[in-house]
């Protein structure tokens, strides 16, 4: 068979590249694993009326116009802003550190100003100077000891199965510290949740004359048959080179789900447990979208080892690697044949937005208007 492109994922990354490809007259084909569109973002509704996302809860939020854009054309968002609570010394914080949290954890009344300088204190305390260079002294760095004991030390630990010494500074950036009272998990002026989700989103990116989609369909095996002017890869980096410079490690979770003969179930949409339990975090689905029913269904997320791949792990090791596939990908990518894009293939922690902001970026780069 021969295309004229080929789309490998149809996750957001995938679907994002083949709209804007499709859109330029270039006729798609997009070939998907799964039985499902849509990757780690796939939506479904359950039994009990609430909608559950199938890897884990996904907020949508950007800083990018362009981005927020290009979405509205293909769903609704309401205007939900998300808000996370984290247990610890048996007790609910607002999450991330705000004034409140300060406040909280240390038994004062502190006005914004005095809470900045209360951090200020705190992180001076540690004595570090210069720039971390790991991601225990980016955390200490900006809140202090007590509080990366509390929140973040253990939380860590157990999210990527390592000590913290080990990770990228650049991981806590993730994570915003404010002295004024606002505590949402995000900052960005974009946010909200697709009505009704993300996977009809997903197929009504897909949704054009120029894409043909192909599920249950793996490119390794059926690579030998497609002969394509450019292939767009979302898969695996690694797997792509055939192992070349050794595996790249992907964390999992087990995710279990529970729907429970009560209406509610917790304080907050996500809570999370730092230092108690073996799991990272518990969602309550309902109170991502507002959606009423008799029931509620909750997700628990155990961070493993092997498995679906969910995050890249942003140590040394895995970042050396990295580069050595990268080049090889500089290589495909320059003879333009190929692009590799997304959290996968691209073996970065994208956020959706990122992601989607990526795949247009590449596809117009190697298609300049
Ligand atoms: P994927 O979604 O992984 O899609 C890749 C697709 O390629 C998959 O469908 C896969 O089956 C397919 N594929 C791979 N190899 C092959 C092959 N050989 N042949 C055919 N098909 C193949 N982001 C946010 O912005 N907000 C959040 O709140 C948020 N929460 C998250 C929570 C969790 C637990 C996780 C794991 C991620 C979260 N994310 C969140 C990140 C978000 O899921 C990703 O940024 C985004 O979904 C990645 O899209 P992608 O297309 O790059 O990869
Ligand atoms: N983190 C933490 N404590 C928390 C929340 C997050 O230590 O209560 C750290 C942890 O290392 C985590 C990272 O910050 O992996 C990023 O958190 P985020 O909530 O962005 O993770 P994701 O939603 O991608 O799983």
């Amino acid at each position: 068979m021969r295309v004229e492109v080929l789309v490998v994922g149809a996750g957001l990354a995938g679907s994002v590249a083949a709209r804007s490809l499709a859109e330029m007259g270039k006729k798609v084909l997009v070939i998907e694993r799964a039985r499902h569109v849509a990757g780690h973002c796939h939506d479904y509704l359950n039994d009990a009326g609430i909608t559950i996302h199938s890897y884990g809860p996904h907020i949508f939020h950007t800083k990018e116009k362009a981005v927020w854009d290009f979405v509205k054309r293909f769903s609704d968002f309401s205007t939900y802003q998300h808000r996370v609570l984290s247990y610890a010394e048996g007790r609910l914080f607002p999450f991330p550190i705000n004034r409140d949290t300060i406040c909280q954890a240390f038994g004062l009344e502190l006005d914004v100003n005095q809470a900045a300088d209360f951090l200020k204190a705190e992180a001076g305390k540690a004595g570090l100077s210069g720039s971390p260079k790991t991601y225990q002294e980016a955390v200490i760095s900006q809140v202090g000891q007590r509080f990366y004991d509390l929140f973040f030390k253990n939380y860590t630990a157990k999210q990527w199965g390592r000590d913290p010494q080990t990770l990228s500074p650049d991981l806590a950036s993730r994570i915003p510290v404010r002295s004024n009272r606002d505590d949402r998990y995000f900052s960005d002026s974009y946010q909200g949740m697709p009505l009704p989700g993300y996977t009809r989103m997903v197929e009504k990116v897909l949704d054009h004359e120029n894409i043909s989609l192909m599920l249950g369909s793996d490119y390794f095996s059926l690579k030998e048959g497609i002969e394509a002017g450019l292939v767009v890869y979302t898969g695996e980096l690694d797997r792509y080179f055939d192992y070349r410079f050794g595996e790249l490690e992907y964390r999992s979770l087990d995710l279990e789900y529970k729907t429970l003969d009560q209406e509610r179930y917790q304080e907050a949409a996500v809570v999370n447990y730092p230092n108690d339990y073996d799991w990272t975090r518990i969602t309550e689905f309902k109170l991502l979208t507002g959606e009423k029913s008799a029931k509620t269904t909750i997700c628990l997320e155990y961070p493993k080892a092997k498995g679906e791949p969910y995050y890249i792990v942003p140590d040394q090791a895995n970042a050396r690697k990295r580069d050595l596939y990268l080049a090889e990908v500089e290589k495909l990518e320059r003879s333009g044949s190929h692009l590799f894009i997304g959290r996968l293939a691209q073996y970065a922690y994208y956020n959706m937005d990122q992601v989607i902001k990526a795949a247009r970026d590449k596809v117009l780069a190697r298609f300049p208007a």
